[in-house]
């Protein structure tokens, strides 16, 4: 399997030769050349385990690592211990179990690895991924990334203890919730280092933006990232679609909708590619908060992405985006993936501007792909909480309850629903006081970890601080 870029200016590639970079050099995303169909497999499919899943569907993405190794890693990333906070300690052993609300209307749990959110299930095979391939190049790096919250813990979690890797993570000093805080800097591995900024979250991503455009001190000091828009990110979320979808039928001819809580679309984008590769999902339902931008094109056909200023501080922080930058690599394939057509788009997007596709033969097309969208609100928020709790005494964190919302508008009789559950309540303590009046459940074992002893640096909003770090432990 090979890989090309989505605005079409760079060589086919291979997966080791992209798994360390971010975007292709002409500034695209990565896709493979095409999508393997695995329809007929399917019924070989239905009992696997699900490292034994993953192994099967990673090999038709991971064509220059021997299977043997790709199936040891997948043993190694994919255990019971690592995704042991489900609701119900039994069901651990599913990797990511099915919370069945009603008959017909389920919750994927995807959210019960190291850090409570679904970021862990690709980046914790990114850990290993990494270490393996440094190891085997002789080669360390350096990873350099700005977090509100989800992001930077699961990749801390993912990389600690990692041979050959380093994680610098800034993060906006004093902004995130005491639990946060607590699973970041509370980490003792050597090889992890947390940087609180002095400002707000966009200073710290500014910091971030100049020492990668630093082009000699990111070589020197082999500067890397593992953002939202790394191809093993997303095909390692190819696999819970399968999984999902398993567990939520009794034969491989039944239809499935899926409803994903949509931020940067590296999610949904995964279940575009389960779709592709010939999943009978019946409809892929794009939930939003109150920055609808997704819901917005899907509705409309228009693409406008917001400036910073106009994205919306909500309850459900990580879907806070002003442009999804995934969207690209679905844009490829509804455009026949014609890279000059991807190409003349984002120069209107880049620029700050915004596309339509109303009127042209791809808007015609997009219906093809079943998507369907919706947004969510605070208010809605609460009473999707409530009424969950109220009804079946499930709590649910404030991202599932935006795709719980949404899912309940766009319910076809017959045809199962399944919401992808993001993240455990307990990461938003304050929304769930709100809505419910009692503290959200938490693990036994992360009890009184706000009063761990913690590690971090605190510096003011300056470039040649954080590089002075790097530096020193480099
Ligand atoms: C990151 C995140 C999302 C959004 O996922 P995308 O892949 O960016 O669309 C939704 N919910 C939670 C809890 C997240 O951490």
């Amino acid at each position: 399997m090979k890989y090309i870029s989505t605005r079409g200016g760079d060589e086919p590639r291979e997966f080791c030769d992209i798994l360390l970079g971010g975007l292709a050099p002409d500034g695209g995303l990565y896709l493979p050349e095409s999508y393997p169909q695995v329809r007929d497999r399917l019924a070989a499919w239905r009992g696997l385990s699900y490292s034994e899943l993953a192994f099967e569907i990673l090999s038709l993405y991971v064509t220059d690592i021997p299977a043997a190794d790709l199936r040891a890693i997948c043993d190694k990333t994919y255990t019971a211990q690592t995704y042991r906070w489900s609701r119900d300690a039994a069901k651990a052993k599913d990797i990511v179990p099915l919370t069945t609300l009603e008959p017909g209307f389920h919750l994927l749990e995807l959210s019960n690895g190291p850090t409570l959110a679904f970021k862990d299930m690709a980046m914790q095979l990114l850990g290993n991924l990494f270490e393996y391939v440094l190891e085997r190049r002789n080669e360390t790096i350096n990873i350099l990334g700005a977090t509100s919250g989800d992001t930077g813990s699961a990749a801390e979690y993912a990389m600690r203890g990692k041979h050959n890797v380093r994680v610098f993570m800034l993060s906006p000093d004093g902004l995130m919730s005491p639990f946060q805080r607590a699973q970041m800097y509370s980490l003792r591995e050597p090889n992890i280092f947390n940087i609180a900024v002095r400002g707000m979250f966009d200073d710290a991503q500014d910091i971030v933006k100049a020492v990668s455009n630093d082009a000699a001190f990111k070589a020197r000091y082999k500067i890397g990232a593992v953002n939202s828009i790394n191809w093993a990110r997303v095909m390692a979320q190819v696999v819970y679609y399968f999984k999902g979808y398993f567990a939520a039928t009794s034969s491989n001819d039944q239809p499935v909708a899926f409803c994903v809580p949509s931020g940067n679309f590296g999610n949904i984008c995964a279940g575009h590619i389960a779709r592709m590769m010939g999943l009978p999902i019946s409809r892929l339902v794009l939930a939003t908060n109150e920055n609808d931008v997704l819901d917005e094109f899907f509705r409309t056909g228009v693409y406008r992405p917001r400036a910073a200023a106009e994205t919306h501080v909500t309850s459900s922080p990580s879907m806070d985006i002003s442009k999804a930058s995934n969207f690209e690599r679905f844009i490829f394939d509804l455009v026949g993936r014609d890279a000059a057509k991807v190409r003349e788009l984002w120069a209107q997007v880049d620029a700050g501007g915004a596309f339509d596709l109303r009127g042209t033969p791809y808007l015609a097309a997009l219906p093809g792909y079943r998507f369907v969208s919706g947004s969510s609100s605070h208010a809605d928020r609460l009473a999707t909480i409530r009424a969950v709790w109220d009804r079946h005494r499930v709590m649910i964190d404030t991202h599932t309850a935006d795709g719980i919302k949404v899912a309940s508008e766009f319910r076809e009789p017959g045809v199962p629903m399944v919401v992808l559950e993001t993240a455990q309540a307990v990461k938003f303590s304050e929304t769930i006081r709100e809505a419910l009046g009692r503290e959200p459940v938490r693990p036994r074992e992360l009890e009184g970890i706000e009063s761990l002893p913690q590690r971090v640096d605190v510096v003011d909003a300056s470039v040649e601080q954080v590089k002075a770090i790097i530096v020193g432990n480099c």
